[in-house]
Order: structure tokens, then C-alpha cells, then sequence
């Protein structure tokens, strides 16, 4: 098998001379094993962070270490009784065309009939669970209330957009960075407004997309957006800090905002999260999502690139915006 491996740590936007691809012997399998081969496997945001040294939530990458992260392939020798060949699995182990390991550090998933396994590392997944927590444990987002997502064109802000609608929002309002993209929150995912933050001003942009001012705020992106919401809160505001991507390639420290006094004189919240320590909320979102999937109250939209050797390019065009909904790569 092949795989990627982190071969030094980047400085700004990561490029190809950062990564190594080894070619993997398999010895034959242990007792409780199975060998996977890879169908898609995941490029994130987060694992930009995982390949600085910076402490953050997770440890970063090894310098000579595969990057690991979700993918979803079909067991195809086994051992394990558990996950006979032919089994459908999600897996952490990450950027190869294929694995072999424990069993027990697979997970089987069912397939749904006309549906791509690839939603597991999506909207039935990782990111569509992010969205849910975020806006139900993070921001306690209320009937009726407005709500404003950034990044809303991406795999967590596409998700997030439906479920506050299903969650009962009264207004939900997006912002992206295309004219394309800002069309699709409005027309496919039913956005109420959604502008372009390319297009300047994002505190004008927003202030006119909410008339009657913001009561959640889910930030994929920090900086400008922030800064936006913090300005146009309503009282009693909530904010869920899912991610800043504008400062992840950057070698400026970000801008701090400049409203910060709104925090208390309109009594908002704030809160960064990480998924990880929401996994409690599995089964609630597993069952909801589940629900609303099958009911057709969902859509998703995936950016394919094929071929792991364009692995690092999907990665980086992802976090440059090349991606509708979810950036995957096609084993
Ligand atoms: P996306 O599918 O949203 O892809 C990243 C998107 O970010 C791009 O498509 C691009 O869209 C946008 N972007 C890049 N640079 C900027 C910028 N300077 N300003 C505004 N937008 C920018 O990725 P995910 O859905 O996987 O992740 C979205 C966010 O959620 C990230 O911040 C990520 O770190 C976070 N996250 C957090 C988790 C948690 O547990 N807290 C778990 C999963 C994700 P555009 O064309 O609109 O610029």
C-alpha cells in the first residue's frame, strides 16, 4: 500500500515538499486483524493544525508519521470475526490507499441504498456531528432565533445551515467566498441570505442580511467574521466557536476583536469546542441525522478529487476554497 507521511512541518500554506509517499509491505495478517482498502479518504482543516508543533487538542503529526484522519473503505482480508471481508468501515488511520491493522480499530457502518459511502466522513459523520453539537450543546440555539454561519458553504456550514432550520431558526443567514457558493446556501441549502465576505465589509454585509440583529453565531472562519457578529449580537447572544480557518495558513498572529465590550454589555456568550468532547451526543445526532436522511430533509454536496497522489493538492485547495460541501479523495 501506499501512504503519505509528513516529511517537515510547513510554514504558511503547506506544498508538496512537506509530505513523503512510502510504499507499505503488509506482512500476513495477525490473529483479529483485516486488511482495508480505502474507498475515500478525508482532507480537514484540523489536520493543518495536527502538522505545526503548536500545542492544541490533539498531538501534532510525527515528522516521518502517516497523517492520520477518517476514511471509509471495504475490509477485504480478514481475521476478525466481527468484520468479515466485504465489510463497509470508517476508520482515524488515515492517508493511504489502504490499511491493515487490529480489528478493533475499524468501525462498521451500513450502507444506505443510492447513497456514496463517503457521507460517513461527512454530513452522517464527523462534520455533520460538529454542526449538531455546535448548535445544540455550544450555542443552545431556540426556536424562532437568527442565526448566522461562516464558512457556510463548506462540510460543517452546509450541514449546519439545515440543521438549524430542522432545529426551528427563524433566519438563517451565510457567508462564503463565491458568487457560485453564495447562490447554493440560498437556493439548495435554505439559507435565508448569505453574501460573499470577498466582496468587502462583512460587518455592512451582514448587518444587512439581519435587519432584526443575530442571536447565534456559529464561526467556522474568526477574525473579520467575528468581529461582525460580535457588532450585530442581539442581548443575550451565543456564540460557537468551531473554527478560525482565516488565521490557520497565516504567519500573522490574528487580529483581536475590537468589540469585545459588546461580551458584556449585551450579556453574550462565547464558547470554543471541539467535537471530541462531545461524543456523548453520538447517538442523539446519529439517530436525528439518521432521521432527517431518510425523510430527504438533507442534502450534501462533495468535491471528489481522484487519486491519492492529489491528496496533498485536494488538502490545500480545500483550505483556499476549492471545495462545495465536503473535499474528499477518491481511492
Ligand atoms: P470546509 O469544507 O468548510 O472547507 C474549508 C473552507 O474554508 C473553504 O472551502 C473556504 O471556503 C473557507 N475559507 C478558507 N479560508 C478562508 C478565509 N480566510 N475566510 C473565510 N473562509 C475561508 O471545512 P470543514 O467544514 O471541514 O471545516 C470548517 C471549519 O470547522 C474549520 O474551521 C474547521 O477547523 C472547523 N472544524 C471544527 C471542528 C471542531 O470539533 N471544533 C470539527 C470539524 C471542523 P470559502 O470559499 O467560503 O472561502
Amino acid at each position: 500500500t501506499t501512504e503519505i507521511r509528513l516529511a517537515s512541518r510547513p510554514t504558511g500554506w503547506p506544498s508538496e515538499e512537506n509530505f513523503d509517499f512510502a510504499t507499505v509491505e503488509n506482512p500476513p495478517l495477525g490473529e483479529n486483524q483485516v486488511r482495508v482498502r480505502n474507498e475515500f479518504i478525508s482532507v480537514d482543516p484540523y489536520m493543518r493544525g495536527r502538522m505545526s508543533n503548536a500545542r492544541s487538542y490533539v498531538a501534532p503529526y510525527e515528522v516521518g508519521e502517516r497523517i492520520t484522519g477518517g476514511a471509509v473503505g471495504r475490509v477485504v482480508e480478514s481475521t476478525s470475526e466481527e468484520l468479515p471481508e466485504g465489510s463497509l468501515v470508517t476508520h482515524q488511520h488515515g492517508w493511504s490507499d489502504g490499511i491493515q491493522a487490529d480489528a478493533k480499530t475499524f468501525k462498521k457502518v451500513p450502507e444506505i441504498d443510492g447513497v456514496p459511502n463517503s457521507v460517513r466522513l461527512h454530513i452522517l459523520g464527523m462534520t455533520g456531528m460538529t454542526a449538531f453539537v455546535g448548535l445544540r450543546e455550544i450555542a443552545g440555539l431556540k426556536e424562532g432565533e437568527t442565526v448566522f454561519i461562516s464558512g457556510a458553504a463548506g462540510a460543517v456550514g452546509t450541514a449546519a445551515g439545515q440543521i438549524a432550520k430542522l432545529m426551528g431558526a427563524k433566519r438563517v443567514i451565510g457567508s462564503a467566498g463565491s458568487p457560485e457558493k453564495v447562490k447554493l446556501l440560498t437556493e439548495k441549502y435554505g439559507y435565508d441570505a448569505a453574501f460573499n465576505y470577498k466582496d468587502g465589509d462583512v460587518r455592512g454585509q451582514l448587518a444587512e442580511a439581519a435587519p432584526e440583529g443575530i442571536d447565534v453565531f456559529y464561526d467556522n472562519v474568526g477574525g473579520e467574521h467575528l468581529e461582525a457578529a460580535l457588532a450585530e449580537f442581539n442581548d443575550g447572544g451565543r456564540a460557537a466557536l468551531c473554527g478560525a480557518i482565516s488565521s490557520y495558513n497565516s504567519t500573522e498572529a490574528p487580529a483581536g476583536p475590537k468589540n469585545m465590550s459588546n461580551m458584556v454589555t449585551r450579556g453574550l456568550k462565547m464558547q470554543g469546542f471541539t467535537l471530541g468532547n462531545y461524543l456523548y451526543a453520538a447517538g442523539d445526532f446519529n439517530e436525528q441525522m439518521s432521521q432527517w436522511f431518510a425523510d430527504g430533509k438533507i442534502v450534501y454536496d462533495e468535491t471528489i478529487v481522484d487519486g491519492i497522489e492529489n491528496t496533498v493538492d485536494a488538502f490545500v485547495n480545500m483550505m483556499k476554497g476549492a471545495n462545495i460541501g465536503k473535499m474528499l479523495v477518491r481511492i
